[in-house]
């Protein structure tokens, strides 16, 4: 008697537990703001973790996937496909890159990375690298090969055996890194911000060493763009901010403003270490998804957003100290642009409930971090009702309150 049931009990008895899922059933978005099943609002600062970059619903995007849906769903990647090669354009105009790849997700994405450092390494330059070196506490998918390249136990428990060539460094760690690179060190793959890690955005002058390194022992830089991409930080990718230019990034989340879609650039040089039927995926690049992907990229760049995510970023960062100051369960507030976490002294689980009850969704980065994604045309006065109920909820928590 399905109808009896609600839908977490349906989705308790018929779904895999891969999530620790609320209770609450979001059917309706716009802008800043979601409903549930029952009519209440939600101010939204997830962005469903760094998707909904431009809101929920964005009407140029909306208007860009009717129309094709309207035209053509699906033809194989053995046709030209004229979206595909625009929104490849789009990016490789606003980036470092010359070439792009599009698959479907993040994973995807860094996978497609991974294999194209390795593949450029053994089949152009015919050196036999292959070792991949990232970093404690990042993300970088829940494939088998990214899931060994994420520096977090947990993601890998119960996986084993795990692909080989990768190996994991402390962040921020210059001589450690030195010494882990070696004669079959392919690439060193690294988030600008390590998000899901708990918002800790990369010391310049470790990056600064870090390029220097790949520049003098020829080593690939692979940016893991996926959460810090498309505007996020405070510009279209978050590699601008340190004057540097990876050789291959990677982009999904925010590309195609819910439409999932993931996309892998590289620069020139890399070109050729993918040849016809070295690599593919049926879905990569749809009409429908390259429709979502440009009129999302068009949207970003002719609206200057990564400016407005960089101003409003600012804004909530000095609400959220200016609010939190002397409050000393709160260790600091950081982050890049519209990527911000608030770091606690204790874990926040109780404060991301707390504020879902009071109307507002954030997430988690780690047991201790609350971290916050607004989408990047979130006005003062929703970061000011966010900040208001952060800092009541935080207050509660204060030593001695
Ligand atoms: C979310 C994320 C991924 C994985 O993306 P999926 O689309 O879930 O596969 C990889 N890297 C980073 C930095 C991410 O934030």
């Amino acid at each position: 008697m399905s109808e009896t049931l609600t839908a977490a009990e349906i989705a308790a008895k018929s779904l895999f537990p891969t999530y620790a899922r609320y209770s609450l059933a979001l059917v309706k978005g716009e802008g800043s703001w979601l409903w549930d099943d029952k009519g209440n609002k939600y101010l939204d600062f997830m962005s469903g973790i760094a998707v909904t970059n431009l809101g929920h619903a964005p009407k140029r995007v909306k208007e860009a996937l009717v129309k094709q849906l309207d035209e053509l769903w699906h033809v194989s990647n053995l046709f030209q496909i004229p979206n595909q090669a625009e929104a490849a354009k789009l990016i490789t105009d606003n980036s470092c890159a010359d070439a792009v790849f599009f698959c479907n997700s993040g994973a995807e994405a860094n996978e497609a990375a991974i294999k194209l450092a390795r593949r450029y390494n053994q089949m152009v330059l015919n050196n036999g690298r292959y070792e991949i070196i990232t970093f404690e506490q990042s993300f970088h998918g829940r494939t088998l090969a990214t899931l060994t390249a994420t520096g977090q136990a947990k993601v890998k428990e119960g996986f084993a055996p795990l692909p080989e060539g990768f190996r994991t460094v402390p962040l921020n760690d210059l001589p450690a890194l030195e010494a882990a690179v070696s004669g079959k060190t392919a690439a060193i793959m690294l988030e600008m911000v390590q998000a899901e890690g708990g918002v800790y955005p990369v010391d310049p002058a470790f990056m600064k060493g870090l390029v220097a390194l790949c520049e003098r022992e020829g080593i690939l830089l692979i940016a893991d763009e996926i959460q810090t991409g498309m505007g996020r930080t405070g510009k279209l990718f978050a590699y601008e901010h340190y004057g540097i230019e990876p050789d291959i990034f990677t982009m999904a989340k925010g590309l195609g403003s819910g439409f999932p879609v993931g996309a892998m650039a590289a620069k020139e040089k890399l070109r050729e270490g993918f040849t016809a039927g070295s690599h593919g995926s049926t879905f990569g690049g749809t009409p429908i998804a390259t429709a979502a992907v440009k009129a999302t990229l068009e949207t970003i760049v002719e609206d200057h957003l990564p400016e407005r995510a960089e101003r409003m970023g600012k804004y909530l960062m000095a609400q959220l100290r200016g609010k939190l100051a002397g409050n000393a369960f709160v260790n600091e507030v950081r982050g890049l642009g519209l990527l911000v976490g608030i770091a606690c002294k204790e874990p926040i689980a109780d404060i991301v409930n707390g504020a879902q009850s009071r109307g507002l969704l954030v997430i988690s980065a780690g047991p201790n971090v609350i971290r916050l994604l607004p989408n990047l045309l979130v006005t003062e006065e929703e970061i000011d009702t966010a900040v208001t109920i952060l800092a009541e909820l935080l207050e509660a928590k204060r030593p001695n309150a």
